[in-house]
């Protein structure tokens, strides 16, 4: 196995680089990845032109799915050759207090994936084993990898919300949430209203499973959807 690996890293704001950098042994609770898919979420832009704070160099990506190839010391419940996925939240601590009372998502000593270590636009990458998932068999790592942070924030949303399957869920922008949000929303049940500008994008949202279009160039949605 080569002893250097390439990745696309960030500069300096707005300045993508080609590199080779040098394999790293993942450190104590974290596990090397071999990356087979990296998504592409708006967020990396915030990486791309520094408005986060950025320690440069940094490599974006923070829909990831790869296989494990070395776990660091104390790393449990993970084997070498698993496919696991790698979130914007880049695993939790396990000792603050929200952590204590199983509020993962907001432990306060969370680094976030792309922005404060590196991420997966490169073949490999690093990660704490406390924020991966397992990426079941029957999903192909391309398509799993926007489930990781596009996928995740509407699936969530839809079920934890109190509307019910048969009622009207409306998803306002079919990009790159809204065209999962709309999956989501018809195979949970709702009846589905999808929300966009223009007559174009009427097509694909039929296609992914919506009831309704409603085009907010022309109609006001609001109205559109109380009528
Ligand atoms: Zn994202
Ligand atoms: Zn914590």
């Amino acid at each position: 196995m080569s002893a250097m690996y390439k990745a696309i890293q960030v500069t300096k704001p707005g300045e993508f680089a080609t590199v080779m950098k040098p394999l790293v042994d993942p450190g104590p609770g974290q596990v090397r990845i071999r990356v087979e898919a990296s998504g592409v979420c708006h967020s990396d832009a915030g990486t791309v032109e520094g408005s986060f704070p950025i320690s440069w160099p940094r490599v974006p990506g923070h829909e990831v799915v790869g296989r494990i190839d070395a776990l660091g010391s104390g790393v449990q419940g993970w084997a070498v050759g698993q496919r696991v996925g790698v979130g914007f939240l880049g695993g939790s601590c396990g000792y603050c207090e929200f952590c204590r009372n199983g509020d993962l998502v907001n432990c306060l000593n969370q680094e976030f994936t792309g922005i404060h270590s590196d991420g997966g636009y490169a073949e490999v990458m690093i990660a704490k084993a406390t924020g991966l998932v397992r990426i079941p068999d029957d999903l192909s790592s391309a398509d799993a990898a926007p489930l990781l942070c596009a996928g995740l924030t509407t699936f969530n949303a839809l079920r934890n919300a109190p509307a019910k399957a048969g009622d009207l869920v409306a998803v306002l922008g079919i990009g790159g949430l809204g065209h999962l949000a709309v999956q989501y929303a018809r195979h949970m049940g709702f009846e589905v209203a999808a929300i966009a500008r223009g007559s174009n994008t009427a097509v694909l949202a039929k296609k992914l499973g919506a009831h309704h279009y409603i085009d907010s160039a022309a109609t006001d949605p609001a109205a559109a959807l109380q009528a």
